[in-house]
């Protein structure tokens, strides 16, 4: 597996260190209020599970799962919802969590998703973010990292389903992609 590995992004250190600060601030922005997470499955899990041991305030969890790449690296352009909320959230203050901000049409599908049940208001906070790639006007409220575009695996991201489990971000060598 980590011979698979080109070059490394972000280390564990950086990892760590970011969700601390991304946990002070969203704590601080949402003081004396409860929020509903909303995590979208399968590539923000790793994210989410080390995001809300850095928050303090009152919290639940929810999860959402919108198609993704498949085995290939090209993103969908309308993304479909395939498994929504348990939680109803009419008047809660939403947090959606992703992976990764990439041409933004999965969270803006999401958002607007959210957005149209009545929810008090919806914030988003993803791990990472290519700004390159953006094909509309979605922008986050927090950000772990902004990266070049390059696609990386790690920490919750996957390549054909595989390398989730890394504790840090990198990018395949090319032949990862010509043996699969
Ligand atoms: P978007 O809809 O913003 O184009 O893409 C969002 C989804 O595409 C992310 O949630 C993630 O699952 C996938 N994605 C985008 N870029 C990458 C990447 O570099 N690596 C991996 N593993 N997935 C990516
Ligand atoms: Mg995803």
């Amino acid at each position: 597996m980590k011979n698979d590995i080109q070059k490394i992004l972000l280390s564990e250190e950086d990892i760590r260190k970011r969700i601390t600060g991304l946990g002070l601030e969203i704590d601080r922005h949402y003081e004396g209020k409860e929020i509903l997470i909303v995590t979208l499955l399968d590539g923000a899990i790793v994210f989410t599970a080390d995001l809300i041991r850095n928050l303090s305030i009152p919290l639940r969890l929810d999860c959402m799962r919108v198609s993704s790449y498949g085995d290939s690296t090209d993103p969908e352009t309308a993304p479909r919802i395939l498994s929504s909320l348990k939680t109803d959230v009419s008047g809660k203050h939403v947090l959606l969590v992703d992976d990764i901000l990439d041409t933004g049409n999965t969270m803006k599908r999401v958002h607007d998703e959210v957005l149209a049940k009545n929810p008090a208001s919806v914030h988003s906070c993803v791990f990472l973010d290519k700004p390159d790639r953006r094909e509309n006007d979605f922008r986050s409220d927090w950000t772990g990292f902004s990266i070049p575009d390059e696609f990386v695996v790690g920490y919750g991201l996957d390549y054909a389903g595989r390398f989730r489990q890394l504790p840090y971000v990198g990018t395949l060598k090319p032949s990862v992609y010509e043996n699969s």
